[in-house]
């Protein structure tokens, strides 16, 4: 199949096409299938490993359902800040981290200007990061240490995303717990529920979907997704 064919909107597929890259892997196809259809508040499990094009698996349907929103509704008058933050990716690392938001910048090149990406990592100055929070970032992606840091020292990356954070990733899942970075990740999960940052309508106040990525889908990652840190209204697939 093509990119076309998985229902993507054609600037994603313009996107990705101008990255030179044809044709879907097999995670990107299974990905795009579950986020793109059915109930829409699906919350996922990928597993796969890196080299298998599992950061546009997640991406690609991300960014279609923000530019779609922005066509047709409302968003489409709102500037970047105004939107708010709407998806958060944690990575293990700030070498992943720096790694997605290359590809994030790649693919949002040919999409609309609001959808914008950027990262939270650490090796910056607070104080920029704090300042690139506040121009408006679409796309937030960081490392745990640096984003709980943000949650409990200022406030601007909870005003980003109050009432407009729609999708979670926790990319490389099975690293984030081995690295002993579970227990922030379940932080930032309480901060983000405390705080309502989306509608408030989902289960335990949870109202973003959750994509977790990772080599392999252990017992345990099952459990810390669906009990302590991911599921709106919906299930897991
Ligand atoms: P990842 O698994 O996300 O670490 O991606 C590994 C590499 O595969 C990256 O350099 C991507 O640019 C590339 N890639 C991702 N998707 C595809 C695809 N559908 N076809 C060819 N290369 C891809």
């Amino acid at each position: 199949s093509t990119f076309k064919d998985l229902g993507l909107h054609d600037k994603i597929v313009e996107g990705v096409t101008k990255m030179g890259i044809e044709k879907p892997t097999g995670v990107q196809v299974e990905s795009c299938g579950v986020l793109l259809g059915g109930k829409g508040n699906t919350n996922l499990f990928v597993q796969s490993e890196t080299g298998s094009g599992k950061t546009l698996a997640y991406l690609l349907p991300i960014l279609h359902h923000l530019t779609v929103d922005a066509q047709t509704s409302k968003l489409k008058k709102i500037d970047r800040k105004m939107g708010g933050t709407r998806c958060l990716v944690l990575c293990p690392t700030r070498e992943l981290a720096s790694q997605t938001i290359l590809t994030a910048n790649k693919l949002c090149a040919g999409s609309f200007n609001w959808i914008v990406p950027g990262c939270l990592s650490g090796g910056e100055k607070r104080k920029s990061e704090k300042a690139r929070l506040k121009k408006g970032v679409t796309i937030l992606i960081g490392t745990p240490g640096r984003v709980l840091d943000h949650l409990q020292k200022t406030e601007s990356l909870l005003m980003a995303l109050k009432g407009k954070l729609e999708w979670v990733v926790l990319d490389e899942a099975d690293r984030l717990l081995d690295m002993g970075l579970g227990k922030q990740v379940e932080e930032i999960t309480q901060h983000l529920k405390a705080n309502s940052p989306g509608s408030g309508r989902g289960r335990d106040g949870i109202t973003w979907r959750t994509v977790l990525v990772s080599a392999t889908v252990t017992a345990e990652l099952r459990v810390l997704a669906k009990e302590r840190i991911g599921g709106g209204k919906g299930g897991w697939e």
